[in-house]
């Protein structure tokens, strides 16, 4: 048993207050106003730091990590088939091994504590070492249906593996989703098969989806309907799902978000660099659908920084309506921390409360950008001032993985050093 006293308890939904934070093994046994009595358990002084969920970053593709910088401002289809996948055809187990590593190490110091991740190379090697660093993961093979049969079939099977292997592993770090990639690149007779072993396993049925007005108007032109109608005639919404973007939707399937519990995964800033449209946000949260927040991949972001992406997500709805009252600091943190725990179907993550998990990370606010300070202030400042550099420590499950800026499971000189001759090797 551990307290974390003298800190600012910041939690979505409610009014910041001076506290401590009472851990054991992997949970918070009491999260309390004022100081702790005395009692002989060993006491950490968070110095008045404010202390927050550690953020979920709903959507990712961290093997490609490798790839940040390569292919700037080009659409989608065009990014995809010139520097993508041409790219990723020549990793190794190696490549892969050195972006997933840069991912973890650059999620952690931006207080990312649990991440969905959809790849296709390599997965069970990065859901070990995920279960090594301590992260909190929902993993997913990125499924492509092009090719044969045998091919097709072969990564339905990896999906199902995966699940067998590691849904619920690592003391209940690890998470396994099924995610075909699109509907543009997965055919109906495909996503359904994806979509059976969702439901049949009680996984996350996680895509891309409706990510661009091209891709809506080639989907209408190949099977005359919207693939977000599309996904939920093939039975996608009768479980747990989540999509990622969104961007060019309807109010009707707004609608259909909010009446089947789909959660959608808000990536502003990828959505922005690749020219591909703002997603309509605002009006999904008035409709009551649960909106999360993901970066997207370092190749389209071009970083894993949930702080600016949080902040991002703040503040298109206000310019994309000319309205600054469609969204609050507190709605945006929210779908930051427990609203993203909430779209990977995730219990007992997301808020400081006895009896949830202890993933939490702690803020430095002595930087001249947090001054001057309230408690009403914090939530302000945490959405629309704060930098990822000013996280000191962050700590998953009651562990702790940044200490002081310093990585305590990863090696940070190493993984730079691996990152650039890997990157060097592709050219
Ligand atoms: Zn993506």
């Amino acid at each position: 048993m551990k307290i974390l006293k003298n800190v600012v308890i910041v939690n979505p939904g409610e009014k910041p207050y001076k506290g401590f934070v009472t851990i054991e093994k992997d949970k918070f046994i009491s999260v309390s106003p004022g100081d702790p009595k005395s009692q002989g358990i060993p006491e950490e002084d968070g110095c008045g730091g404010w202390l927050l969920p550690g953020l979920v970053n709903t959507h990712g593709h961290a093997g490609s990590s490798i790839l940040r910088g390569a292919g700037d401002d080009m659409a989608l289809d065009t990014w995809l088939k010139t520097v993508m996948w041409p790219n990723e055809s020549k990793f190794t187990e190696e490549t892969v091994k050195a972006a997933t590593n840069l991912a973890m190490a650059e999620m952690i110091k931006s207080g990312t504590t649990t991440f969905l991740d959809m790849y296709h190379l390599f997965v069970d090697q990065f859901a070990e070492r995920i279960a090594d660093t301590g992260l909190k993961a929902v993993l997913g093979r990125g499924m492509i249906a092009f090719g044969t049969e045998e091919e097709k079939q072969s990564r339905l099977e990896a999906s199902k593996h995966l699940i067998q292997q590691f849904h619920g592993s690592a003391d209940g770090r690890l998470h396994i989703a099924v995610t075909p990639h699109a509907p543009y690149t997965c055919p109906p007779e495909f996503m359904l098969k994806a979509v059976e072993l969702a439901l049949d396993k009680n996984v996350l049925f996680h895509t891309h989806c409706a990510e661009t007005k091209k891709e809506v108007e080639e989907h209408y032109s190949t099977y005359g309907i919207h693939p977000v109608d599309h996904l939920h005639k093939l039975g996608a919404y009768s479980g747990k799902s989540l999509l990622a973007h969104a961007v060019h939707v309807t109010e009707a399937h707004i609608d259909l978000f909010a009446a089947h519990k789909v959660s959608i995964s808000h990536n502003p800033m990828s959505n922005l660099k690749l020219g591909s449209g703002i997603a309509p946000v605002a009006e999904m949260i008035k409709r009551k659908v649960n909106v999360s927040i993901g970066t997207d991949s370092t190749a389209s972001n071009n970083s894993l920084d949930m702080v600016e992406e949080m902040r991002m997500a703040a503040l298109l709805p206000k310019g994309r309506q000319e309205d600054p009252t469609v969204t609050n600091a507190d709605q945006s943190f929210s779908a930051a921390t427990v609203g993203g725990a909430r779209a990977l179907h995730l219990n007992k993550t997301g808020m400081l409360k006895p009896g949830w998990f202890a993933d939490m990370i702690l803020i430095d606010p002595k930087g001249l950008h947090l001054q001057p300070q309230s408690l009403e202030k914090i939530k302000s400042h945490i959405l629309y001032a704060m930098k990822s550099s000013d996280i000191q420590s962050v700590w998953i499950h009651g562990k702790q993985l940044l200490k002081n800026r310093e990585l305590t499971t990863l090696d940070e000189e190493k993984i730079i050093y691996e990152a650039n001759i890997q990157a060097q090797k592709l050219r």
